[in-house]
């Protein structure tokens, strides 16, 4: 589990399930007793009516309930956040231990702050070779991947610092208290789920007591100051969650996060393609090499062909502004999020498929531009011959490891 940083945000996750609880308990009171049985059923009488509401209201009520305990299990349970580099596990233990001893070096919102880490700058920095073992990856100027100071790690494609959780978090898309943390890869889909039920929920309630009190004012039984803060509270949750889920879709289906969205007009992705091994330079594009040159490697391990096989050139590109790497068209985009059929869409059960994506040629799911990228940038095409090298190799590799274990 990854609390937040701050202590008035753990506070806030611990108190707003209270008050969401409140709120369903008195929705439910009013529409169960004061609207359905009171009213609908005593006064009225609308059996059916009655009978309606309550199977609808009940309906709503547990998609409702079933899709918050997913997103704020998964959200505490399984973040998302990528695993730490080993200088900032040493310096957040430093911290807690400073803390521990009361020597405290400033408030809560400074922690964090202070980890001024640059990029690891071994060839054979841990988590490396998870990047260019892909063929295409989110990199820097320089052909390495965007390195994250505060975590001390490379950071993997589509992944974002947190502030608030001082990590960073796959497909991070913004920091909700209502949920309990930070919605991302893991809890996206969940989250859309539950911002869904909630506003039709909270139609149900807003429909069932402005008829009821519409009826009561017409044949002059007055009002019901309930009714009315039912319908107050359902009509503030309810278009709060309708804006929610309106553009929670919207993102899924252009495949954006809220924190791209934001800066989706004018951000440029530079990608580290993988061509053929010794590929040079040309105008067009920059190349490298990894694993990255040692300088201290004596002459005849540089030039074992084993070492040799093992190299992976790539090509430095850029996408020109606004454009998404990961766009796959709006169906494939929803059903990388949401699942591949309409029950996954519509039950909190299974994870997203872009969360449990498993593939040697990237992170995510790369759409068309991709290839276009290729193409526009005149990228050799990849031989045959090297991929069936490198399957050798990495086989050989694996029987050296079980012959020696
Ligand atoms: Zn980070």
């Amino acid at each position: 589990m990854v609390a937040a940083r701050t202590a008035s945000t753990r506070w806030l996750v611990r108190i707003i399930p209270l008050v969401l609880a409140g709120c369903a308990g008195l929705a439910t009171y009013v529409v169960v007793k004061r609207v359905c049985l009171d009213y609908f059923l005593q006064i009225q009488p609308k059996n059916g009516v009655a009978a309606a509401f309550l199977a609808l209201y009940f309906f709503f009520l547990l998609l409702m309930l079933l899709s918050y305990f997913r997103v704020f299990l998964e959200i505490q349970q399984n973040p998302g956040v990528t695993p730490l580099g080993e200088r900032a596990v040493q310096q957040r233990e430093q911290e807690k231990e400073r803390k521990r001893l009361g020597r405290k070096g400033g408030s809560d919102l400074e922690a964090g702050e202070r980890y001024e880490a640059c990029a690891d700058n071994n060839p054979d920095s841990p988590g490396l070779e998870r990047f260019y073992s892909k063929d295409v990856f989110v990199c820097n100027t320089d052909g390495r991947p965007r390195w994250c100071s505060s975590c001390c790690t490379w950071k993997v494609d589509r992944a974002h610092h947190c502030s608030e959780l001082e990590r960073c978090v796959k497909k991070m898309d913004h920091y909700c208290p209502w949920v309990g943390g930070v919605v991302g890869e893991t809890s996206f889909k969940f989250f859309i789920q539950f911002t869904s039920y909630t506003a039709l929920y909270c139609i149900v309630v807003i429909v069932a007591t402005v008829i009821c009190l519409k009826s009561k004012l017409e044949t002059g039984r007055g009002v019901d100051g309930l009714v009315i803060a039912a319908l107050a509270i359902s009509a503030f949750f309810g278009l709060f969650t309708f804006t929610m889920t309106a553009t929670s879709i919207r993102y899924a289906i252009v495949n954006l996060t809220n924190v791209d969205y934001l800066k989706s007009e004018n951000i440029v992705h530079q990608l580290a393609i993988r061509v053929p091994r010794g590929t040079q330079a040309t105008p067009n594009y920059s190349v490298v090499t990894y694993p990255l040159p040692k300088s201290s490697t004596p002459d005849h391990e540089e030039d074992s062909p084993r070492d040799q096989l093992a190299t992976r050139t790539f090509a430095i590109v850029k996408t020109e502004m606004g454009e998404n790497p990961w766009d796959l068209g709006p169906y494939r985009n929803w059903k990388s999020i949401m699942g591949n059929n309409p029950i996954d869409w519509l039950l909190p059960i299974k994870p997203s498929p872009c969360a449990v994506f498993e593939n040697n040629e990237s992170f995510y799911e790369m759409g068309p531009l991709y290839q276009q990228l290729r193409r526009r940038f005149g990228l050799p095409e990849l031989p045959k011959r090297e991929e069936e090298e490198i399957l050798e190799l990495k086989q050989q590799q694996h029987e050296n490891g079980t012959n020696s274990t």
